[in-house]
C-alpha cells in the first residue's frame, strides 16, 4: 500500500499531511500525485469528497519548492500556480487546504473571489504569492486593474470544470488561458465530462494522463439511495417526519430554487427544526456563516441550491435530502457526492412528487440503478399520482399522469410554480440566461473595493408575493 512518503514529498509537506491526520493516500491521490510530480498534464475524473484537492495541491507544493524563499520582496514571490474554481466556497476551501498543506514551506498562497472587497485581495497580491486560487471573474477584475502578473505561471488547475461550464464561466476561463504563458502544466478536474468539457480538454491538455476514481456517472458505493413518493404539497411535512423519526442531526437538503430554499428554511425553523439556507442570493459572509453553523452543529439542516452547495467540504455527512430533484442527473451525482465519503455510509433521500417522475427516470438511467421506493404510512397513497412512481406500477403510469391539481386554478398554480421555478432556478446546462448576478453575469470589470450588491429587497419580495398567491390558490383547491 502506498504511503505519502513513497511519493518522495518533502518532509515539510509530509509533516503537514500527518497533522491533517491523513494516514494513506486516497485512490485519486494515489493516481494523480506521481503524474503531477512527473510534470504531466492530467485529466481527472473525480468529484468532491474523493480527496482531489490534495491530489493536485500536494504535488504542486512539491513542484514549487525550488521557488520557495523567505525574501520580503514581492518580486521573489511570483504567481507560479493558478487554481481556478467555479464558486467562492470551493475557492475558499481549496485555498484553505493549500495553506494547510503548505504551512511548513515558505511558499505563499492566497485566494481571490467576488462578492467581497477587492482591496485586501489586492494587498495580498502586491505582497506576492506563488499559489493563487481564484474564481474566474474576480481574477479578471484583478488583471484588468493591473494587480496581477500571470507571466510566470507554470501550473494551471481547472477545478470542477463541468460546473464552470454550467455557470457560464468557460469564456472567462478562455480569456484567462490567453493571459498565461503557453508552456505550462495543466490539470483539469471534473466530476462529469460533457462534450464541451471534452473539447476544452482537447484544446487545453497536452498528452494528458487520465486519472479517474469513479466511472462516469457512478455514484458513491457507500451511499444508499431511497425515494419517498409524496405529493408536492406534503413534502415539508414528510421531511420533518423523517428528520424527527430518524433523529437526524445533520442533513443537507437540496431545493431547486433560491426562493424555495429560503422558504423551506424559514418554514422548518417555524416548525421547530433548526435550519439555514445557503444560495447565490446570500452574501459571501452569510454563506460562510451558514456553513460554519452547520458544520459546528448549531443548525441541523442546511438548505441549499446546487450552485451554492457545489464543492462544499462537509465531512461525514450522513444525509443528503433531495427536497426537489435536480434539473440534471449530473447534479444528482454532485449532490449525493456530499455523503458516503471516505468509506463512511451515507443516505441519499429523495422526496419525489409525481411531476418529477421524468427527472427520476433520467437519474436512474444515468446512475444505472433503480432506486428503492418507500411509501411512508400517511404520506404516499393519499396523493393521487404518488403511486405512479412505484416501479411495479409502471404499466399503469400513463393513466395516472393527469395533473395532480384539478381545475383551472390548479393548472394555473402548476404553470405558475413552474415558471417561478424557471425564473429562480440556478443555471443548468440548458439555462439560456444568467439569473444570478453574482455568479452568472458575463465578465465585467468591477470597481475596486466595491462589494457586489445583493439583489434589492423589492426584487426578492416580488416572487414571494406570487408564491403567496400560489399557495392561496392551492389551499382553496384543498
Ligand atoms: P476533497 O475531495 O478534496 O474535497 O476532500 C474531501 C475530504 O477528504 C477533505 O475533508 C479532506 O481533508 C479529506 N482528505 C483528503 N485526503 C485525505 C486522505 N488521504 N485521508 C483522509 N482524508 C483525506
Amino acid at each position: 500500500m502506498t504511503s505519502f512518503a513513497d511519493f518522495g514529498l518533502a518532509p515539510e509537506i509530509l509533516r503537514a499531511i500527518e497533522e491533517q491526520g491523513y494516514t494513506q493516500p486516497t485512490p485519486i491521490q494515489d493516481q494523480a500525485i506521481p503524474v503531477v510530480l512527473a510534470g504531466r498534464d492530467v485529466m481527472g475524473g473525480a468529484q468532491t469528497g474523493t480527496g482531489k484537492t490534495a491530489a493536485f495541491a500536494l504535488p504542486i507544493l512539491q513542484r514549487l519548492l525550488p521557488h520557495a524563499n523567505t525574501s520580503a520582496s514581492p518580486a521573489r514571490h511570483q504567481v507560479r500556480a493558478l487554481i481556478l474554481a467555479p464558486t467562492r466556497e470551493l475557492a475558499a476551501q481549496v485555498a484553505e487546504s493549500v495553506a494547510e498543506y503548505g504551512k511548513y514551506t515558505p511558499l505563499r498562497s492566497t485566494v481571490v473571489f467576488g462578492g467581497v472587497a477587492m482591496e485586501p485581495q489586492t494587498d495580498a497580491l502586491r505582497r506576492g504569492v506563488e499559489i493563487l486560487v481564484a474564481t474566474p471573474g474576480r481574477l479578471l477584475d484583478h488583471h484588468q486593474q493591473k494587480q496581477l502578473n500571470l507571466s510566470q505561471v507554470e501550473l494551471l488547475v481547472l477545478d470542477e470544470a463541468d460546473r464552470m461550464l454550467d455557470m457560464g464561466f468557460i469564456p472567462d476561463v478562455k480569456r484567462i488561458l490567453s493571459l498565461l504563458p503557453p508552456k505550462r502544466q495543466n490539470l483539469l478536474f471534473s466530476a462529469t465530462f460533457p462534450d464541451e468539457i471534452r473539447k476544452l480538454c482537447a484544446s487545453l491538455l497536452s498528452s494528458p494522463v487520465t486519472v479517474q476514481v469513479a466511472p462516469k456517472h457512478a455514484t458513491a458505493d457507500m451511499v444508499t439511495h431511497k425515494v419517498y413518493p409524496v405529493s408536492r404539497e406534503r413534502k415539508r411535512e414528510l421531511l420533518i417526519h423523517i428528520i424527527r423519526e430518524r433523529d437526524i442531526r445533520q442533513a443537507l437538503v437540496f431545493c431547486a430554487t433560491r426562493l424555495g430554499a429560503n422558504r423551506l428554511a424559514y418554514q422548518l425553523n417555524r416548525d421547530g427544526v433548526h435550519a439555514t439556507a445557503i444560495h447565490g442570493d446570500k452574501s459571501q459572509l452569510e454563506r460562510l456563516e451558514a456553513l460554519d453553523q452547520f458544520k459546528s452543529g448549531k443548525v441541523g439542516v442546511l438548505v441549499a441550491t446546487d450552485v451554492a452547495a457545489r464543492g462544499l467540504d462537509i465531512e461525514d455527512l450522513p444525509y443528503v435530502v433531495n427536497f426537489e430533484l435536480p434539473n440534471t442527473p449530473e447534479d444528482y451525482v454532485h449532490r449525493i457526492g456530499r455523503t458516503g465519503r471516505a468509506g463512511k455510509s451515507g443516505e441519499a433521500v429523495s422526496l419525489v412528487s409525481p411531476d418529477e417522475h421524468e427527472k427520476l427516470a433520467d437519474i436512474e438511467k444515468t446512475i444505472r440503478k433503480q432506486i428503492a421506493r418507500e411509501i411512508l404510512p400517511g404520506f404516499g397513497p393519499g396523493a393521487a399520482r404518488t403511486s405512479s412512481l412505484m416501479p411495479e406500477r409502471k404499466a399503469e403510469r400513463r393513466e395516472r399522469e393527469e395533473p395532480s391539481l384539478t381545475g383551472s386554478a390548479g393548472r394555473r398554480a402548476e404553470r405558475g410554480s413552474r415558471s417561478e421555478r424557471r425564473a429562480n432556478a440556478e443555471p443548468t446546462r440548458k439555462a439560456a440566461a444568467p439569473v444570478d448576478d453574482i455568479f452568472f453575469k458575463p465578465y465585467e470589470p468591477s470597481q475596486a473595493s466595491v462589494t457586489r450588491e445583493e439583489p434589492v429587497e423589492a426584487e426578492r419580495r416580488k416572487p414571494e408575493r406570487q408564491v403567496a398567491a400560489l399557495l392561496g390558490g392551492l389551499r382553496k383547491q384543498g
